[in-house]
Parts: structure tokens; sequence; C-alpha cells
């Protein structure tokens, strides 16, 4: 076990994440008289709202998570740590994270929270087997290989059932992640692969949304949700709302209705794009500061975004219930921008801030190419012109100009030909998954434990000692029991050499 420490004596803040709360957060501390550390699971920053284009084959994973550290190496007093955290002391002020066997405490005198939020199966954990959500790279990659994966193995189909049931695509859950896959699988199927295979026809595909929710994206209001709704049935999407998942196996799911018989869909690649649950942190959280959880397992914070009874510990974004505010990529940034802003005032002993106010700027989803649905203030835009708005504000808010200019490149040429440069597919993509969830300690049981380390040292020197003296002693080339006679034992390496 490791323990961070200080270089020098001054505040020190600790932020746990670096997506949008944790990243804007240390970033907003740039000026303050602090040290931060920011922990977090990934070496990358990740811009969730554009996952559904690595998972279909627009963007690589590149484009849409840089790394942290080069994001922040011109903040000198911003230090990054990889590792997931696994305890927070709210008593002693420690942060406890671990990355393959490693421990690391963290002191800290401020603590920003924002680990953001998991997919939720309603408590059906055993769907994630046969059903990745799309909260991650690998989420994202696994998707990719699984949708195109689909069409290779349809293409070797040996029976029309098996056929429709690799070309059967569902997405599950009809918010802006679920219409924005739905949108994206009908436009690989309708047009991107349609000349790429010989023995199918991709354009049969079926991709079906469904939800158990009567509209299709119900925070947009009804109007949009309906022209929603016939956009996506205009480009071949099956929608079927009110209907709710009570099965899903490898081949297909079964889905019911209200009143009505359960109805078996045959289909291999299913999407989980249903529901949220906060990071494990907040009850954690929770548990030692009496705060409440709502059904998403988010904390309810005080309305300077404490935890209750802590003044030093602030929760941002995702994993937080406060005046009902969404879950988006804008209430992330504006509270940990606000916390930042705190702990700085703190310091130079100035009055707090009034209590956090969101500026809601508004809420976008696209539902395929040049079409997609706005909400800004009162007014509610469809179509080419929604779809504009949202290609900015998206290139705005991508981290690095770098890539800002790839992605704007990488978009000119997929939507102006339909082709798509990123559609690799690996086995690893799609098992590694479930071969890792099968280890008792993940990855961890892959890597030997560091204080392992000097066996495996002492062998490694003694080997290149050996090395050197079969090269100094000229024994290089002679017969195994010469040389074994001459020094007293020979090694493998030695016998290899002579038997070659
Ligand atoms: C597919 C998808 C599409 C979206 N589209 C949009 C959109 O179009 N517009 C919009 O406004 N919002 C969108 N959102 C929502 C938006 O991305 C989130 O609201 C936002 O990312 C929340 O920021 P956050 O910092 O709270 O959490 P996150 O951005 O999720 O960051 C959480 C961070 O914490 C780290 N972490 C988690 N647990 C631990 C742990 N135990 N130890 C260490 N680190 C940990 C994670 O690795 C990550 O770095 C979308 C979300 C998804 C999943």
């Amino acid at each position: 076990m490791s323990t961070s420490t200080s270089t020098n004596r001054r505040h020190q803040v600790v932020v746990i994440g670096s997506g949008f709360g944790g990243l804007f957060g240390t970033k907003a501390m740039k000026r303050a008289d602090v040290d931060v550390t920011m922990i977090a699971k990934t070496t990358h920053h990740l811009f969730q709202p554009l996952l559904y284009q690595v998972a279909t084959g627009i963007l690589s994973q590149g484009e849409i998570a840089p790394p942290t550290r080069e994001i922040l190496s011109d903040q000198k007093n911003a230090n990054v740590l990889l590792g997931e955290v696994t305890n927070i002391d709210l008593e002693r002020k420690l942060v406890t994270s671990q990355v393959l066997g490693r421990q690391t405490v963290t002191p800290y005198d401020s603590l920003i929270v924002a680990a953001g939020a998991g997919q939720s199966y309603f408590g059906n954990d055993q769907f994630a087997v046969h059903a990745p959500g799309m909260k991650s790279i690998d989420d994202a990659l696994e998707l990719r290989g699984r949708i195109f994966g689909a069409f290779e193995l349809a293409e070797l189909a040996e029976s029309e059932e098996e056929r429709q049931r690799l070309l059967t695509f569902v997405v599950v859950g009809a918010g802006p992640t679920g219409v924005e896959m739905a949108g994206q699988i009908a436009e690989l199927a309708h047009h991107t692969l349609r000349k790429d295979f010989r023995r199918i026809c991709t354009e049969e595909a079926r991709v079906i949304l469904l939800d158990a929710a009567s509209q299709v994206l119900p925070p947009f209001g009804a109007k949009l949700g309906a022209a929603t709704q016939r956009s996506l049935e205009k480009r071949g999407v099956e929608v079927r709302l009110g209907e709710m998942v009570t099965d899903l196996d490898e081949r297909g799911l079964v889905v019911q209705a209200k009143g009505q018989d359960p109805q078996r869909i045959e289909a291999v690649t299913k999407v989980w794009a249903a529901g949220v649950q906060a990071s494990p942190l907040g009850k954690m959280l929770a548990e030692q500061s009496g705060a409440p959880l709502d059904r998403a397992g988010r904390i309810g914070v005080n309305p300077d975004l404490t935890l209750p009874g802590h003044p030093d510990v602030f929760v941002v974004g995702d994993m937080i219930a406060l005046d009902n505010l969404p879950g988006v990529a804008q209430v992330a940034i504006q509270t940990s921008k606000y916390a930042a802003k705190e702990i700085d005032r703190r310091l130079k002993n100035k009055p707090p801030q009034k209590p956090f106010k969101y500026f809601d700027k508004g809420s976008m989803a696209t539902i395929s190419k040049f079409s997609a649905v706005a909400m800004v203030g009162k007014l509610r835009i469809t179509g080419v012109i929604a779809w504009l708005m949202w290609l900015v504000i998206h290139l705005v808010y991508l981290t690095g100009f770098k890539n800002r200019f790839t992605t704007l490149v990488k978009w000119t040429v997929t939507f102006l030909s339909n082709d798509r440069s990123e559609r690799i597919a690996t086995e690893q993509q799609i098992f590694a998954r479930q071969a890792l969830e099968r280890l008792e300690h993940g990855a961890a049981d892959l890597v030997t434990p560091p204080g392992e380390w000097n066996d495996i040292r002492a062998e490694l020197e003694a080997r290149a000692a050996e090395e050197a003296r079969l090269t100094d002693e000229g024994e290089r080339g002679m017969r195994r029991e010469a040389a074994t006679a001459g020094v007293g034992g020979g090694s493998d390496t030695n016998a290899r050499i002579s038997g070659a």
C-alpha cells in the first residue's frame, strides 16, 4: 500500500472522477492556492454524448476520450492518479483507491466526488451479459463488435431463422442514447453496409426500439417525442412503446405489454440504454453521513452541493439528487465549477456563494444523419437545423483542438459519403468483458502482485548474468556436455543454442 503525500502544505483537494464533473472541477482550480489530486479509474476523460458514434463506426475511441494527464499537463497544481476508489473515510478524511492489486490512500482537506452513474438493469443484472449498456469506451467497443459481428455471422447463417435472428437488433430504452443507437444501426443497415455483403441483404435488418414508457424521449415533451418517433419510423426503425423487457438471453428477449401475453423477439444483438444508477460511492457517503438516497442511488446534497454534516465534501454531477436536476453534462460542469469556486472562496475568507442554481442551456438528441431534435428555452426545433446545432455544440465541447479537428474530418467523410472508417471488430472486444468478470479479482488476477516482483527480478538477473558469461567465456555453440562439464551446469538457453 502506498500513501500519496503532499510535497508542501497547501490545501489538499481530492477530486474523484475524470468525467465532466471531475475534469471541469479540477480545471476550475487552476489558479487556486491548492494542490489537486484527481483520482479516476480510467486514464481518459470520456465525452459520453458521442459514445454511440464509436459503437457504430463513425469515430475512434481516441477522439472522444483524450488522456487526462495530457489535458492537465500544463496545470501545475494538478496531479492525476489512476485507481478505482473503493473507500472514502469521512472521519479521517482519506480516500482509498486500487488498481491491479495496488492500493493508494490519499488524504484530503476538501473533497469533490464526481463518480457519475452506471447502467441500471432494474434488478436484472443478469441481462448485462447479453445486452451491454452504453457508459464506457469498453461498452462502445463491445457493442461495435457485436453489431458489425452480427452482420458477418448473418452472411454465414445456415438457415433463414438464424439469419433473421442475427439481423434483428433491439435497443431497449427510448431516451436520447436509445434513439441515437437505433437511428445509427438503421443507417448502417440501410445505407453504409448495403453494398458490402454478398449473401445477405442488410436492408432487410430489423431495428427495434422499445420502451415501457408511452412515448419516445419523455424529457423532450410530447410534441418532440412524436416528431422523433415519426422520423425514426421513416428511417425503418420499429418503435414499440408500452412494452417491458421481462427476460433476456443470448438469442433474444421477452417483452410484455400491459394486460397482454409475453412475446418473444429473436435477436442476437441487444443494446441496453434503459436506466441509470448512480455510482456506489453515493451509498457509501450516505451510510456515513445519513444523507438520503433516491431510487437511482443519487445522494441528497445541501443547496451548496455539500454532503449534509460534511461541509468539506462536495458531490456533483450525475451522483446528486437536487431540485430534479437532469443527468446531463451541463449539470456536471456547472456543479463542479461551483464547488471549485466555493473551495477557493473559503481559502480567501470570502463569504459563501448563493445556493447552486442551474442554468439550462437546452437539450438535444440526434436521430440520424441530418435529423435531430432540440429544445432551447421555449424553442422546439427539429430536422436539419437542430442537427446542425447539435454538430456545432458537440464540436465546441469536445476536449482538445486535435480531437475537434479529427472529429470534424471524420464527420465530413461520414456525412457526405455514408462511409465509416472505424469498423474494426475483434473477438476480444466482444468477449473480454465476460472473461474478466469470470475472474475472482478481475484483471488483478492476471498480473503478478507488486511484492512478488523481487523473486522475478532475482531470476531475471541470474539469467542475464548467465547469458553474459556464456558470451564472455566463449561457450556459445559448444556442445551441451562440454559446456556442462566445464561450468558445472548448463542453462536452458545454452541447450537451445547448442541444439540449433
Ligand atoms: C451514452 C450517453 C450519452 C449522453 N448524451 C448526453 C448528451 O447528449 N448531452 C448531455 O448533456 N449529456 C449526455 N449524457 C449525460 C452526461 O454524459 C453525464 O450527465 C455526465 O457525463 C455526468 O458527468 P459526471 O462527471 O457526473 O459523471 P461521468 O462523466 O460519468 O464521470 C464519472 C467519472 O468517475 C469515474 N469513476 C466512477 N467511479 C469511480 C470510482 N469508484 N473510482 C474512481 N473513479 C470513478 C469514471 O471513470 C469517470 O471518469 C450522456 C450520457 C451517456 C452515457
